[in-house]
């Protein structure tokens, strides 16, 4: 069993966690350990780091822990761990937040395709109101393949993988699982607004 003792530093820690409270709007220091979030997370058993331990490092202002473990980068938020915290911690929105920190401060993402996936998603959500299946896919495919080149990957194997890609958005077009038609939503000015308040707020930082 180790031995290692925890070092609970206020001024290295406090700063991490009043940002991440800020932004989460959850209150990660009514936290008593308790682990009932653990125990239902499905993605736990894979990431090696479960909500519980993720909020004691960021108790503990471990930011460099925080913002590089799988569950940040492979949480479902599927929300099991807010509904079974007795203190309705919802790390769900926490892992956002720690995303979005660690895309501000440029520190390369542990899973480049689920940065991938977020930024297109969100990119996509941007223009529409709601996510253009075929802009999405376009979008997050043009970026896996730029920072495989940025990773040193060959072209054959990239080439090689577009066309897969573009077989499987053809045999999705012909389930009509992708669609051409660009669909806008009604109050998309309002999504705009919220867009524009959210870049505000992360420039002001
Ligand atoms: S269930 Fe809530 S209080 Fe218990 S360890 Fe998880 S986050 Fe902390
Ligand atoms: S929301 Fe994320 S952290 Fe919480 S239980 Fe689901 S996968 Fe795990």
């Amino acid at each position: 069993m180790s031995s290692q003792s925890v070092v609970f530093k206020p001024e290295i820690s406090k700063p991490l966690l009043q940002e991440v409270m800020d932004r989460s709007g959850q209150n990660v220091l009514a936290c008593y350990q308790c682990r009932r979030c653990a125990a239902g997370c499905p993605v736990g058993d894979e990431t090696g780091v479960t909500p519980d331990r993720l909020i004691r490092m960021i108790l503990l202002g471990e930011k460099n822990e925080a913002f590089n473990n799988l569950l940040v980068w492979k949480c479902v938020a599927c929300y099991t761990c807010g509904t079974r915290c007795p203190n309705n911690i919802q790390t769900a929105r926490i892992n956002e937040i720690l995303k979005q920190m660690s895309k501000e401060a440029h520190i390369e993402p542990l899973n480049p395709k689920v940065a991938a996936f977020h930024n297109a998603f969100l990119t996509s959500a941007s223009h529409f109101g709601r996510v253009n299946e075929l802009e999405f896919m376009s979008l997050y495919e043009i970026q896996n393949t730029r920072s495989e080149l940025k990773r040193g990957g060959g072209w054959r194997a990239i080439v090689d993988k577009i066309k897969d890609r573009a077989k499987l958005g053809i045999s999705m077009m012909k389930k009509k699982r992708l669609h051409f038609k660009l669909d806008k939503i009604k109050g998309l000015s309002e999504i705009k607004r919220l867009y524009a308040k959210a870049r505000e707020k992360s420039v002001d930082r």
